[in-house]
């Protein structure tokens, strides 16, 4: 049974989908040791591609992606020339061979069908791939046709996520998203008719006016969709740092026990459709490749979230991407013009990162292996029996109240998020973050 703890919820933690987080990155790392991470890789290390579209046709208001409006139809020429432009550089110097391949944005399919290809086409063309590499993209129901569908599936995309987040139309009114249902369930139908074997649903709760009643509804509706996966991400209302959000008024937002309410009766709904629980907000069905790694402790939690992708090294490719390395993280330039200048002059368009040291390789480890897991021991992980013993004790007091209220429980150098303590994970992750002391508000709430 869950319960509602309000010090807890209230509390801000970042979503971990890597650790140190976007917010640790400095100008100190660059272009020369984003080429010396991609020089280091060997030739049968797996490698995770990630290309991003900073375009969509129209703006969402609860968005923190980095994207802006198409405008003019040239704009997407020139960032498919740039991006093609990147993908050279990159192919050059990275060995090792892909083993998945994903389109996110912004929306990818913001792109034409023929521009969509030619990104494909260099892709294919720069780099080797393993026999099992699997292609996804994420995509806008609002500009998908049939077309586009069968553009997707004749170039390999086996898998998609939509971009639902609700079918209450008071809600999304209030979001700048209106997408009828029957729009969505068009969106299915072509995507499976042209042959695109996996369809997963991005929902979300936490949005203005959203309602136990709406979620519901919602869920029962995304149900007959049949999805293979669900996200279900609690809406992070940060105005100060997006101004688009500010055109969500805050009194319209659940308050902090509304949403805790709502990511619950989500994840039972879920769970009655026999989906299963992956991780604190994805969903899949038992048959799914998210769920068969999650039951054999090999889920892992990227930039895209929770994942099955198993790859040695995430490559980002495109304005604003992020790159995964194990001793390094690095960001490309966000700023569309800037990227351009730099990649079409042959270089990498790295503007800053993170050195990983063994410490965060650690602490990162173990951010991963507790929100994928529910549990962690540091010394099956590799960490001397002296140092795991030392770091339990210093997150000891961090944890207390998670401890003293049966959220969690702790043998030694073993941790283990209880069943009632899933929706505070992330906050039982973020004792062992050494950056978190000073991040003030800077990050969505825990649940
Ligand atoms: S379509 Fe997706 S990426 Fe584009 S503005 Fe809406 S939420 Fe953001």
């Amino acid at each position: 049974m869950a319960v509602f703890h309000a010090d807890l919820a209230a509390r801000s933690v970042p979503r971990y989908t890597s650790y140190p987080t976007a917010a640790e990155f400095t100008e100190t790392v660059g272009a020369a040791e984003h080429r010396a991470a991609l020089d280091a890789l060997r030739p049968n290390d797996r490698i995770s591609l990630y290309l991003h579209i900073p375009y969509c046709h129209e703006i969402c208001w609860y968005c923190g992606c980095n994207t802006g409006p198409v405008g003019r139809a040239s704009r997407l020429d020139i960032y498919v020339d740039a991006l093609v432009a990147e993908i050279g550089v990159v192919a050059d110097r990275a060995r090792g061979r892909v083993s998945h391949v994903h389109f996110g944005g912004g929306s990818p399919n913001a792109l034409s069908p023929d521009q969509f290809e030619r990104v494909v086409a260099a892709v294919r063309a720069g780099f080797r791939f393993t026999p099992d590499a699997e292609w996804a993209a994420e995509l806008d129901p609002r500009h998908l046709d049939a077309d586009f569908c069968r553009m997707l599936a004749g170039n390999g995309v086996s898998r998609v996520s939509l971009g639902a987040q609700t079918f209450d139309l008071g809600i999304q009114a209030k979001i700048n998203r209106l997408q009828p249902f029957r729009m969505v369930a068009r969106c299915v139908e072509d995507l499976r008719r042209a042959g695109i074997a996996h369809v997963n649903l991005d929902l979300m709760y936490g949005l203005p006016g959203q309602t136990l009643d709406t979620i519901a509804r919602t869920v029962r509706q995304a149900r007959d969709l049949a999805p293979d996966r669900v996200a279900m991400f609690g809406y992070a209302h940060l105005p100060r740092m997006l101004p688009r959000q500010r055109m969500i008024e805050d009194s319209q937002l659940p308050d902090a026990e509304a949403r805790f309410w709502q990511s619950i009766l989500a994840r039972d709904l879920w769970l009655e459709e026999g989906l299963r629980p992956i991780g604190f907000d994805h969903y899949a069905r038992p048959d799914d490749t998210l769920a068969l790694a999650a039951a054999n402790g090999k889920l892992r939690r990227n930039f895209q979230g929770f994942t099955d992708d198993d790859a040695d090294a995430v490559i980002g490719l495109g304005a604003s991407s992020i790159s995964l390395f194990p001793g390094l993280i690095t960001q490309t330039e966000k700023h569309v013009g800037r990227y351009r200048m730099k990649v079409q002059n042959g270089c990498l368009g790295t503007t800053r990162g993170i050195r990983r040291s063994v410490d965060d390789q650690r602490r990162g480890a173990v951010i991963e292996r507790l929100l994928c897991d529910g549990r962690v021991d540091l010394v099956e992980l590799g960490w001397p029996p002296a140092v795991a013993a030392q770091v339990m004790a210093d997150v000891a007091p961090k944890l207390a109240p998670m401890l003293e209220r049966g959220l969690i429980r702790r043998h030694g150098t073993e941790l283990i998020i209880l069943p009632n303590g899933e929706p505070y994970a992330r906050l039982a992750a973020a004792a062992f973050d050494t950056f978190r002391a000073a991040a003030g508000d800077r990050f969505s709430k825990a649940v």
